[in-house]
This record gives structure tokens, C-alpha cells and sequence, in this order.
């Protein structure tokens, strides 16, 4: 729930912030974490904002790792930010320590908080209000991609096991198939069908990876428009925030997923599938601007496989709504009736979609492959 302002008053006290504390309120649009803007006055310095979390812990289940990571991350991203001339404070996240020198405070209710430094005069955007937005958070994400190209992956925790294993997702949803607990299996048998007859799209990227033929990255998995920052004078995404998804993980897995969300012409829950289809307008902005952002820093392979990480991603996360809908919505929060049936049919819609334009997919990555 929602923290007192006694248990906030003592989430402040325990960081290293300099100054009088002059304002503090709840702050953003984030749906997982509680976040708080604070403003501080240092005589003769003018005003510092910080931003202020508290972390949710059903979530995040494993706070300390999570934060080993965003450590790990955010300082070589600052020493690539320095040597490429850019501004370290604009252009990463930014934690600022507990007293104890910790990058997180554990509360006296067991609640974990951290702190980053405020990005000045840039904005987090809910919803695409124009296109180059859209492409602004490709260049952003790839660029991501780029400065993290040399970084060892394999080192960063986990912190959501299986995340993209889809291979394994789908061994879950044929057992839900079977055990079918509420009855459900009958009347999604279209969709069931849908997903078995594409086992292979499950296990394409993990047979790749058993074959060693895909290199380990640091990718984001929260690949949202919201969590960039675009900067209010130039227009361009400085920043990537919201690093708690951060793990090792597949670079197309990125992509897909802004493909996936981004390109759709229609809500993730839209009843009506012939307004759902994946706009390849968007889809070929995004693919510029990724591509762009990477600089080269892929493999030749990786950048192929792009068109196949927009495929899997839907696929998965349609396989996901359809597990949930037959295990009896006990991940994803419905507001209505056979909502996650609902969903799951707009995923598959777009999957078909894709599979439909796929010659097209393709060749727009080969346009900006270089
Ligand atoms: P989501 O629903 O995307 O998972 P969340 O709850 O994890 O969100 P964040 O994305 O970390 O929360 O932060 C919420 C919002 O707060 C951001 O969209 C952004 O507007 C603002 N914000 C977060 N960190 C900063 C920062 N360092 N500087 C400026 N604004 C920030
Ligand atoms: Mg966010
Ligand atoms: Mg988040």
C-alpha cells in the first residue's frame, strides 16, 4: 500500500541529500513503483531535485540484486557518457546513497526506497503524441544497446528468472492446456491450436543460443515510451530510465517488445480484431532509429534476427495471456470478463500479421542494416 508520511519522512532522512527540504509530492505516471519529487534548498546554489522511490516489492522480489544491477549499469554508462563527451548527469540515471553508503534504504516496515538524481528540462511521454517520439525512443534504446555492447552480461543478476525464456513458457502453457482447471480449454481452442502449431517460434532464439550463435546483452525489458526521457529543447531522447527489468538477455528481445506495443494499431485489449495490425510505417521508424542507436555494435546476425524478435515477443506475450486465461487470471489483472482471452487474440492477430508481411519486415531491416 501506500506509504505514510511518517514512514516517507523517514525514507528522506536516511539518504545523502544536501540542503532544506522545501517541497515533496507524489510524482509521474509509473504503475509499479511509488515515486516522489523532492526539492531541496542549498544556500547560495539555488533549488536540487531528487527523485525519491519507494519500491514494490511484489514485484521485485530480490530489491538488493535488483539494485547490484542498476549500479553495475549506471556506472559504465557514466564512463561512456564521459568519454564520448556527453553529460553523465542528463544522460544516465543517476543514484544517490543512503547514509550507509548503500544505493537503497530498507525502511522499519521492511520496505526498500532509493533515490536518483532529477533530469532537468526533459520529459517522460505517456503516449506517442507524434512519431518522432516513437523513433526518438528507438535511437535511445539502441544507443542503450550500443554503449552496453562491451559490458559483461553475465554478470548482472536474473532478478526475473525465465523473463524471455519462451521455450519454457510454452512447456507452462501446454501444461495448463492439460490440466485445464477451470474448464476454459474448450472454448479457446482456436488459440490453443494457434500456439501449438508454432513451437518452433518458442524455441527459435533458445535453440540459437544452445548453439552459442547469439551473444548475451544488458537489455532493458521495459521498453516503453514513457521510459525515456526526451530532452524539452533539442527533441531527442537523452536518456533511458527505469532500469529495474534490467538483466541479460537477447537484443531482438528488446526491439520485438517495442514492436510488439509500439507498432500495433490498436489497444493490447481491442475486441474488434480487424482494426488490430502491425502498422510496418511504425515498425520501419523504429527499425531506423534502433538500428541508428546500435551504431554498428550488433552482430550481423543479431540485426537479421530483428524481424523474428518482433515475432517471439508477441507470440510469447499472447501465450502468456492465454496460460493466465486458462490457469484463471492469477498474473494479469483483468477489469472485465475474459479479458486475458481478449488479449491474447490481439497478440495473435498481430503474429499472423506479421507472418503475413514478412517478406516486408525483412527487407526494411536490410534497407538499414549496414
Ligand atoms: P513503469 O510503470 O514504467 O514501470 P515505474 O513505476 O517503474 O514506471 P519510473 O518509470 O521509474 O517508475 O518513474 C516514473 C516516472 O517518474 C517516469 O516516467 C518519469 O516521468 C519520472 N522519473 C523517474 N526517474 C526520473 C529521473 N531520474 N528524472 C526525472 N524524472 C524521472
Ligand atoms: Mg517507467
Ligand atoms: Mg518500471
Amino acid at each position: 500500500g501506500e506509504a505514510s508520511p511518517i514512514q516517507i519522512a523517514e525514507a528522506i532522512g536516511n539518504f545523502q541529500f544536501n540542503g532544506r527540504l522545501m517541497r515533496g509530492c507524489a510524482y509521474g505516471n509509473g504503475h509499479i513503483n511509488d515515486t516522489y519529487l523532492l526539492t531541496f534548498q542549498i544556500s547560495g546554489m539555488g533549488n536540487i531535485k531528487v527523485i525519491l522511490q519507494k519500491m514494490n516489492k511484489d514485484v521485485f522480489e530480490k530489491p538488493v540484486e535488483l539494485m547490484e544491477n542498476v549500479m553495475g549499469v549506471t556506472a559504465y554508462l557514466r564512463e561512456q557518457i564521459i568519454k564520448n563527451g556527453g553529460d553523465p548527469e542528463r544522460e544516465t540515471l543517476n543514484v544517490i546513497p543512503a547514509y550507509d553508503g548503500k544505493p537503497y534504504y530498507k525502511d522499519s516496515y521492511g520496505e526498500y526506497w532509493r533515490s536518483y538524481k532529477f533530469i532537468t528540462d526533459a520529459t517522460s511521454y505517456d503516449v506517442v503524441e507524434k512519431p518522432e517520439h516513437f523513433y526518438q525512443s528507438a535511437v535511445a534504446f539502441g544507443n542503450f544497446q550500443c554503449m552496453l555492447a562491451d559490458y559483461p552480461a553475465d554478470t548482472l543478476n536474473e532478478t526475473i528468472v525465465g523473463f524471455h525464456d519462451t521455450r519454457a513458457r510454452f512447456a507452462v502453457f501446454k501444461k495448463a492446456v492439460e490440466e485445464d482447471v477451470l474448464g476454459r480449454a474448450a472454448s479457446v481452442k482456436d488459440e490453443i491450436q494457434f500456439v501449438l502449431d508454432r513451437e518452433e517460434v518458442a524455441n527459435y532464439f533458445s535453440e540459437l543460443q544452445d548453439k552459442g550463435e547469439l551473444p548475451l546483452r544488458v537489455t532493458h525489458n521495459d521498453t516503453k515510451l514513457n521510459n525515456i526521457m526526451i530532452d524539452n529543447k533539442t527533441g531527442k531522447g537523452i536518456c533511458v530510465i527505469d532500469l529495474d527489468t534490467v538483466m541479460p538477455g537477447l537484443a531482438m528481445n528488446d526491439f520485438g517488445d517495442s514492436i510488439r506495443f509500439g507498432a500495433s494499431t490498436a489497444a493490447e485489449d481491442e475486441r474488434d480484431l480487424s482494426k488490430v495490425s502491425c502498422d510496418m510505417d511504425l515498425y520501419e521508424l523504429y527499425t531506423k532509429g534502433f538500428i541508428e542507436g546500435c551504431a554498428g555494435r550488433l552482430t550481423g546476425k543479431e540485426i537479421e534476427l530483428l524481424p523474428m524478435g518482433a515475432k517471439v515477443m508477441t507470440f510469447e506475450c499472447g501465450m502468456r495471456f492465454l496460460t493466465d486465461y486458462l490457469q484463471g487470471d492469477r498474473y494479469f489483472k483483468i477489469h472485465r470478463e475474459d479479458h486475458n482471452r481478449d488479449r491474447c487474440r490481439t497478440q495473435f492477430k498481430l503474429v499472423a500479421d506479421m507472418e503475413k508481411k514478412w517478406d516486408t519486415m525483412e527487407s526494411i531491416v536490410r534497407k538499414y542494416a549496414r
